[in-house]
């Protein structure tokens, strides 16, 4: 039986070209970017010009970007580093329930630790944000932060990012946004999103898992997280991770010159996908803002009746049994699945939440592939439903 890959809002496959480019980094081009001599000084020629060229894909400065070690560092960096820029005033952050547990987590650790007050904006039935309840929820001279992601990375969900980053300028908060389900999917222009912080992720666009990188606007206040050397200007300490840096780089370049062309290509995946699921008789319903949504993310429920007492992850065993790789909630650290915290945010029942998978698509899923899925996903849900 061929495996089929649709879970690529977990992880995509790393592209040849990318591969090639990170190999001298390896081999001859090994030295630490740090070090006086031709080998550090061509390693960190190489690492200068990745940094320039990722600030110019996203319209920022190359003193203004940092490269991290995955999306969630990069998060964390972005929410502790301001709320320690911050320590000994009052400190109120606003975000959504509806984020990453990079981002969710980072802020309970705060308000547990340091007392930081925590809001959530009200969102509706669909995920989509009440901006109204976000302007309300600010309070002068204590709220320093507004963490909102650009796009959901459960529901697909994009929101209205220049709308909230204006609310945040006018009440003098700084705007970080977490974009590491739409980089490489959206255009990402700091100036134009007005994003004071923005947090990016390689593995999420055909770069390898492990390296992230972090804008932060000249003049933001926020401190470092890692100490130990002088290493990305102060910013995070650590030995330059060269080969990665200039993987992220490149995919995000090779992403956005085909940015419209590749979009097109998923999103008649995902409809073939869907049409093939409604050809084989299965009944579903899509989860998350129909309207405004990235391409490649699809959250479908499915009526399971409650009687069957589903544990979370049979849905997706079933399906992994029939070679078809999906996903729901994020996996805790048990290893056993938990419901999804989105779709409970969403007002959805544990069973419901628990019914559910969510279906994302690449460049490398192919057409025949989609209509396969749809066929073993009937497959597994017949014994279910
Ligand atoms: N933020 C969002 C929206 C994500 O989807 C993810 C990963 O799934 C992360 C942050 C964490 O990124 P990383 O996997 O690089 O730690």
């Amino acid at each position: 039986m061929t495996r089929i890959y649709l879970d690529n809002a977990s992880t995509t496959p790393v592209a040849p070209e990318i591969v090639a480019e990170m190999m001298p980094f390896f081999e001859e081009r090994f030295g630490n970017a740090s070090s006086i001599h031709a080998y550090g000084q061509v390693a960190r020629n190489a690492l200068e010009l990745a940094r320039e060229e990722l600030a110019k894909e996203i319209g920022a400065k190359p003193s203004e970007v940092f490269f991290a070690s995955s999306g969630t560092e990069a998060d964390n960096l972005a929410i502790k580093g301001v709320a320690f820029a911050f320590l000994g005033k009052p400190i109120h952050i606003i975000s959504s329930a509806l984020e990453h547990k990079a981002v969710l987590e980072s802020l309970e650790w705060l308000r547990k630790k340091f007392g930081v007050a925590i809001d959530f904006v009200a969102h509706d039935a669909n995920g989509r944000l009440d901006l109204d309840d976000l302007k309300r929820k600010i309070r002068p001279n204590e709220t320093r932060l507004i963490s909102i992601m650009h796009a959901n990375n459960e529901l697909g969900n994009i929101n209205p990012i220049k709308d909230i980053a204006a609310i945040a300028k006018a009440h003098g908060v700084l705007f970080h946004c977490d974009a590491v389900q739409s980089a490489g999917k959206l255009p990402l222009n700091v100036e134009e999103l007005g994003a004071d912080l923005m947090t990016i992720s390689g593995h999420k666009f055909h770069a390898p898992k492990g390296i992230g990188a972090i804008y932060v606007r000249t003049g933001t206040p926020m401190e470092s997280l890692l100490h130990g050397g002088t290493h990305e200007r102060n910013r995070r300490a650590s030995t330059e991770n060269v080969a990665f840096g200039v993987a992220l780089a490149k995919a995000l370049k090779l992403a956005n010159a085909c940015l419209d062309e590749t979009n097109a290509r998923v999103l008649s995946l995902r409809n073939a996908f869907l049409d093939a699921l409604r050809n084989e008789g299965v009944p579903f319903a899509l989860n998350g803002d129909q309207e405004n949504c990235l391409p490649h993310i699809l959250n479908l429920s499915f009526p399971i009746p409650p009687s069957r007492k589903l544990a979370s992850d049979v849905l997706l065993l079933a399906l992994d049994a029939e070679g078809v790789a999906v996903s729901n909630g994020s996996a805790c650290a048990s290893g056993a699945e938990k419901p999804s915290h989105v779709l409970l945010a969403l007002g959805k029942s544990e069973p419901e939440a628990k019914a559910s998978a969510r279906v994302s698509f690449s460049k490398f899923n192919a057409l025949d592939e989609v209509a396969e899925a749809a066929r073993r996903f009937a497959n597994a849900l017949k014994r279910l439903l």
